[in-house]
């Protein structure tokens, strides 16, 4: 099925199809839609569910953005209507205590769950949808990273980040007008996670070389597009224009198509996000706050294409990998932070990460195929004199 590249982003729903990798992909989506103001599908999409309770998540933060709105709305409609809405000073962790908390609310006559926020309470609606076997809905209200269409939920547990597997929400619903308005670090992030992807997809293909690790076309150039798409309406990003936060929007959405048809993170997350993982559970296992995911996984991309500099000086193939400078280029652009001071990761750790960060997960990357070349602790050096001084 070639033209699933040509659909638009609304109609990747419901799609089970042959695949020129030799696997059959499919993505049970049932709907996608972007739209300035969400509400009525929400409630439409709802009254499918009316055997039962409609039960909402969300914290005070997108309660006021959207939530309540939403909530009013359902009430109106004569639908039973429950929730839970985190009260947070400090951002919302997606931990075992939040997760517990939603199975304490929740009641067992719900028949829909109904989340409304971006990254963290998107996870927690998701693994209760999956344990609880009830289904979800997500109401979007920033384009912060890519976790949409996504089947797993990264979640904080014992004090360490650890990826459940989960499922689909049954929709996507993207509030235009709140994503739009979403504050500024939160689009800088979705930025990042998307510009992650050259990296990624780098080591993706550097697997493919090396290991003949397997790799799908198809799942290739649906990421490429979302990139192209979102890179070629940067100044509209970061003007907040309309269609070129749509475009960001069904990037973020593509992306976890993308990984949902292969069936693993792969085409969205490498390296850059290793980097940005290592960074986070540093952080984590301080008890000290972190970045959005997506700004790091922005420097990440930056680190990790220098690296890519000094890998193909070595090596005796030739290795596809984007720029450095150009990355920086296209972040500065945004406005978004594009290097691991300003983004307050120590300088220990800077050093510590490029050598370990390959432990992560067992994933082979720019870092393994450094670490064979002998070069990976010199590179660290040089990156940190780059990054922090020489002293
Ligand atoms: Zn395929
Ligand atoms: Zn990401």
């Amino acid at each position: 099925m070639d033209n699933i590249l040509s659909l638009p982003v609304s109609e990747m729903v419901n799609l089970s199809f042959e695949c020129t990798c030799g696997r059959s992909h499919s993505v049970d989506i049932r709907s996608i839609i972007v739209d300035q103001d969400i509400t009525k599908e929400a409630v439409s999409l709802a009254l499918k569910y009316k055997t039962g309770r409609i039960f909402v998540i969300a914290d005070n933060n997108t309660y006021s953005v959207k939530g309540r709105r939403i909530w009013e709305a359902l009430k109106k409609e004569g639908l039973p209507v429950g929730g839970h809405i985190f009260e947070s000073l400090h951002p919302l962790v997606p931990d075992e205590r939040a997760v517990g908390r939603l199975v304490t609310e929740i009641g067992r006559d719900v028949s829909l769950i109904v989340a409304v926020g971006s990254g963290t309470v998107n996870d927690l609606a998701r693994i209760i949808s999956f344990k609880l076997g009830i289904p979800y809905l997500i109401a979007a209200t920033a384009p912060s990273m890519d976790g949409y269409a996504s089947t797993v939920s990264p979640l904080i547990i014992d004090g360490f980040k650890k990826t459940y597997e989960a499922v689909y929400p049954v929709s996507i619903l993207c509030d235009l007008k709140a994503m739009r308005n979403a504050p500024w670090e939160m689009i800088c992030a979705g930025f990042g996670d998307i510009l992650g992807k050259y990296t990624a997809l780098a080591d993706w293909k550097l697997s493919k070389d090396v290991n003949n690790e397997y790799y799908c076309e198809t799942g290739v150039s649906l990421v490429k597009n979302a990139m192209d798409k979102c890179m070629g309406n940067i100044d509209g990003i970061a003007e907040r224009d309309e269609s070129s936060i749509r475009y960001m929007i069904e990037a973020l959405i593509l992306s976890g198509i993308a990984m949902g048809l292969v069936g693993s993170s792969r085409p969205a997350s490498g390296a850059e996000h290793h980097l940005a993982h290592y960074w986070e559970m540093n952080a984590l296992a301080r008890g000290e706050e972190h970045p959005l995911h997506g700004n790091s996984v922005g420097v990440g991309t930056v680190i990790v294409s220098y690296l890519y500099e000094m890998v193909k000086d070595k090596a005796d193939f030739e290795i596809d990998s984007p720029d450095p400078e150009e990355i920086r280029g296209l972040l500065k652009r945004i406005g978004a932070c594009d290097n691991p001071f300003e983004l307050g990761i120590k300088k220990e750790v800077f050093t510590e990460s490029i050598i370990h960060a390959m432990e992560i997960r067992p994933r082979y990357t720019v870092f393994h195929l450094a670490k064979r070349l002998g070069i990976l602790e010199d590179a660290a050096l040089r990156l940190t004199q780059k990054f922090y001084g020489a002293d």
